[in-house]
């Protein structure tokens, strides 16, 4: 742990604040790139007989947290493999390259926790400007868009966005 704090620059307020900004850097890019793989994920086939089971699972907007996504599983091995290969690994690739990004990989952790069965596929969720909720259940209604997992943003960069009301 004490490690882990040991990479935080908490010595002046200034390099405290551009840690900061260079993690929202940083986590813009993992957006990116978490973009990117879900859209790859429908179009190229190894990741799509992963992707599609996600696709398969009849979310009926209820709270259908399970324990199992404490500990990184997801409803069955292809949505959790899934998960592992199109968020986990973009992850783990960062923090190891950047390893001051740890606190990112935390909250990574809670909103997968959460997103699963709490928030991602709750319809009484829509936060503009995050993906969280009925824009993604969007998605799930129409797979041309909507990719986006935390922002509104690169659908609409690139596209793909739908908007909600
Ligand atoms: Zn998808
Ligand atoms: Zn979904």
């Amino acid at each position: 742990m004490d490690h882990l704090l040991s990479l935080i620059p908490f010595d002046n307020s200034l390099s405290f604040l551009i840690y900061l900004l260079e993690l929202a850097g940083a986590f813009l890019v993992f957006t990116f790139v978490t973009y990117w793989t879900h859209r790859i994920a429908h179009c190229w086939k190894p990741l799509w007989y992963l992707h599609e089971a996600h696709h398969s699972v009849p979310y009926k907007g209820e709270y259908e947290f399970s324990l199992l996504n404490l500990v990184g599983w997801y409803n069955d091995w292809r949505s959790t493999l899934d998960v592992w290969v199109t968020e986990v690994l973009p992850m783990a690739g960062l923090v190891l390259l950047w390893p001051a990004t740890w606190p990112l990989a935390v909250l990574f952790y809670i909103d997968n926790v959460l997103s699963e069965g709490l928030t991602d596929h709750n319809p009484r969720i829509n936060i503009p400007g995050l993906a969280m909720g009925k824009y993604h259940i969007e998605h799930h209604k129409d797979m041309s868009v909507n990719f986006d997992g935390y922002f509104r943003l690169w659908d609409k960069v690139f596209g793909t966005q739908r908007n909600v009301v």
